[in-house]
């Protein structure tokens, strides 16, 4: 029997909707027995998740999702595992705090004028409740705000990239990422390979320079994929030394298509990316 996961889901510590506590929850009401949360460039919701996941009895792996740079592109990491309390890691994560709070004043100073709207990053920390809010929390505010018809609209009119308040970030490099995660005794795994647009060719360099760097894993179960995707996720598992990982993605239940830990099952031969994990490992076990 195998367990049920997911390992690729956000709370409110990044751009989520739940509360850690509330996600575990729901985690936990939708029958996971295994559950990392990888809020985007922070670790801050672990603590919360960790008693959350004590008290509904389910296992919680320590996750985090990288934003990295990569070929002047931007690409995600996601870390499994890893001891939270690590320096090399917790500087990692102070160093792209603050890269995300610098980005969150860019953008809303843009906004101020593109949208017409004073004290726009203000306004997206205060409903973010953080320094540092994510393009989504900027999205939210806007509809709130009543500038925009909804979050989509928002990314279409601002927020993209190509749009007047898009802003790129200076991320850390994916090689020293994963170096990091590594050092502190975590599993490096490339996020949704199929999200960043990349021909089938530079995917592959993607994955040899990542391989090659520490890289040990790759999301390949992901809801929706249709069968090329799925078919380039097998012949990438084949060719290069990587296990499989497995995630939602799950932002917000207003994602009515999405089901935390409803994934399709691994594809035959593939090794899980749980034979990876140090003992241990788990926050709540
Ligand atoms: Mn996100
Ligand atoms: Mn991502
Ligand atoms: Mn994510």
């Amino acid at each position: 029997m195998s367990v049920i996961y997911d390992y690729h889901c956000h709370s409110t510590a990044s751009d989520g909707t739940l509360s850690p506590t509330e996600l575990v929850e729901a985690a936990a009401a939708a029958g996971v027995q295994q559950l990392a949360l990888t809020d985007h460039d922070t670790l801050a919701g672990l603590p919360e998740a960790a008693a959350a996941a004590r008290a509904c009895g389910l296992s919680l792996l320590p996750g985090i999702e990288v934003s990295v740079a990569w070929s002047r592109r931007e690409v995600h990491i996601v870390g499994l595992g890893m001891d939270i309390a690590d320096p090399g890691l917790v500087a990692l994560v102070a160093a792209q705090q603050q890269a995300r709070v610098r980005r969150a004043e860019t953008i809303g100073k843009r906004l101020d004028k593109a949208a017409g709207l004073a004290g726009s990053y203000g306004r997206a920390a205060a409903l973010a409740g953080t320094d540092a809010p994510g393009r989504p929390w900027f999205a939210r505010m806007l509809v709130a705000e009543g500038k925009v018809r909804d979050e989509e609209h928002a990314f279409n009119r601002f927020l993209k990239a190509g749009q007047s308040a898009y802003v790129s970030t200076p991320w850390i490099e994916m090689a020293e990422a994963v170096a990091v995660l590594r050092a502190a005794g975590g599993v490096a795994v490339v996020a949704h390979p199929v999200r960043y647009g990349l021909t089938r060719r530079k995917l592959r360099q993607l994955l040899t320079d990542f391989c090659e760097a520490g890289g040990q894993a790759l999301e390949v179960a992901m809801p929706r994929l249709n069968e090329a995707q799925q078919a380039l996720l097998r012949e990438c598992l084949r060719d290069f030394p990587l296990h499989a990982s497995g995630g939602s993605d799950f932002h917000t239940p207003a994602q009515k298509w999405l089901t935390l830990g409803r994934l399709p099952t691994l594809p035959e031969g593939a090794q899980p990316v749980a034979e990876l994990l140090r003992p241990g490992a788990a926050l709540a076990a």
